[in-house]
C-alpha cells in the first residue's frame, strides 16, 4: 500500500464551498501540477493530490456541468406534475397508470436526488439559498426534519462513513425481520415511517425549527392530497392510496441502495480511525450505471458513490465528470475502488442476511497499512 507516512490534516474538515472539499492553502495556482515540486509532494497526503486533480475539473467546468443539468432534472421533474395530475383524473386505465408512473418517478427525483443534493448545499453556492433548499426539499417534499435529516445524514454518515457506532447504516437494520420482510415487503411502509420518525426527531430542536417542520410537513402533505382531490377529482380514499402508490414506488431500491452501498464492508472503531481517503475507498462501493436510479436518485447514489463520499459537496453530474480521474487515481495508488452489481449485491444480501443485517459487524483494522 502507498506510504503515506507524513501526517496531515486531511480528515473531515470543513470543506471549501466550490465542491471539492478543498482546504484554503491548496487553492492557490491552477493544479497539482504547478505545485508539484519535489518536496511538497512528498509532504502532500493522497487526499490532497487527488482534491487537487478534481479541483480543477471543477474549476473547468461550466455553470451548466456543475449545478445547470441537475437543476434542470429536478425542475424537470416539478413540471411534470400538473401532467401527472391530468392523468390521474382520466378513467381510462392506461392514461391513469402512466399519471401514476409520472407522479410516481417525480416524486422520487424530488424526494431521493432533490432531497440528497440539497442535504449537501450542492444545489446552490449560496448560504441562504442552501437553506432554503434543503428546507424545501427535505420538510415540504420529503416530510422530514431538515435539521435532522442534515444531521443523520451529512454530520454522521458522511463524516463517520462505516464507524461503528456513529455513521455504520445502523439505522436501516431491522434485525427481528426475516430477510425477505425486510428486503422486500418493510420498505413498502418507508412512506409512512418517513413522517413518523421525522416528528420523533423533533425533539430536543428549537420552537421556531419545530413549527417550521411541522409546517412544512403538513404543507407537503396537504397540497398534493388537495390537488388529488380536486385537479383529478380524486376520492378521498383513493387520493390517499395514490399518494401511498406513488411514495412507495421506488422504496425498495431507496432502501437496497442504502445498504448495499456501505454494509458489509470494511468496518472501524470510532477509537482507532483510517485516514480518510481509505475509509472511503474501503468502506464505500459503486454499482453499476442504471438509466432509471441514474435520473431519480442521482449518480452520487447510484454509480458515483465513491466519489460522492470523497467530495460530498459535488453535484450528481460534476460527480460523474470527475469519476474517471478519481478511478484512476486510486487504481495508481493501489487503493480500492469497489463496484458491484445492483442484483450480484441483492444475492449477497439474501443470502448472507444474518452475517450482515443481524450480528454485529467485525472491525476491520487499517493501521498497518496507512
Ligand atoms: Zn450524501
Amino acid at each position: 500500500m502507498q506510504n503515506n507516512s507524513v501526517k496531515s490534516r486531511d480528515t473531515g474538515q470543513r470543506v471549501s464551498r466550490d465542491g471539492t472539499g478543498h482546504r484554503d492553502s491548496v487553492r492557490d495556482g491552477d493544479a497539482g501540477h504547478v505545485l508539484a515540486k519535489p518536496a511538497d509532494t512528498e509532504r502532500e497526503t493522497l487526499m490532497m493530490e487527488l482534491t487537487r486533480l478534481v479541483q480543477k475539473s471543477v474549476r473547468e467546468s461550466s455553470w451548466w456541468e456543475r449545478r445547470g443539468l441537475d437543476c434542470t432534472v429536478l425542475t424537470t421533474a416539478f413540471l411534470s406534475l400538473p401532467a401527472g395530475f391530468l392523468l390521474l383524473g382520466s378513467s381510462e386505465p392506461l392514461y391513469f397508470l402512466l399519471g401514476l408512473m409520472i407522479m410516481g418517478v417525480a416524486h422520487a427525483i424530488i424526494t431521493v436526488k432533490g432531497t440528497h443534493l440539497a442535504s449537501h448545499g450542492a444545489l446552490s453556492e449560496s448560504p441562504a439559498w442552501t437553506e432554503f433548499w434543503a428546507v424545501f426539499f427535505i420538510e415540504v417534499c420529503g416530510s422530514f426534519s431538515a435539521r435532522a435529516g442534515v444531521q443523520a445524514h451529512v454530520k454522521m454518515h458522511h463524516a463517520h462513513t462505516n464507524v461503528i457506532g456513529l455513521g455504520d447504516s445502523s439505522t436501516w437494520k431491522i434485525p427481528f425481520l426475516p430477510r425477505s420482510v425486510y428486503l422486500f415487503i418493510a420498505p413498502l411502509a418507508v412512506p409512512i415511517i418517513t413522517p413518523v420518525v421525522g416528528m420523533g426527531q423533533l425533539r430536543g430542536q428549537s420552537p421556531f425549527q419545530m413549527a417550521r417542520a411541522v409546517f412544512c410537513i403538513c404543507l407537503g402533505f396537504f397540497s398534493q392530497y388537495y390537488l388529488l382531490r380536486c385537479v383529478s377529482g380524486l376520492s378521498c380514499g383513493s387520493a390517499l392510496a395514490v399518494m401511498l402508490l406513488c411514495r412507495a414506488m421506488f422504496s425498495l431500491p431507496y432502501i437496497h441502495v442504502n445498504i448495499f452501498q456501505h454494509i458489509g464492508l470494511p468496518m472501524f472503531s470510532s477509537a482507532c480511525r483510517p485516514k480518510r481517503i481509505h475509509q472511503m475507498t474501503h468502506g464505500v462501493l459503486n454499482l453499476p450505471r442504471n438509466p432509471l436510479l441514474d435520473w431519480t436518485f442521482g449518480h452520487s447514489l447510484i454509480n458515483c458513490h465513491v466519489e460522492h463520499h470523497l467530495f460530498p459537496y459535488l453535484s450528481d453530474n460534476m460527480c460523474l465528470k470527475v469519476k474517471p480521474i478519481v478511478s484512476q487515481y486510486l487504481k495508481e495508488k493501489k487503493l480500492p475502488y469497489q463496484e458491484d452489481g445492483y442484483f450480484s449485491r441483492l444475492s449477497m444480501f439474501f443470502h448472507e442476511y444474518q452475517e450482515l443485517m443481524v450480528f454485529a459487524p467485525p472491525i476491520t483494522e487499517l493501521v498497518g497499512v496507512q
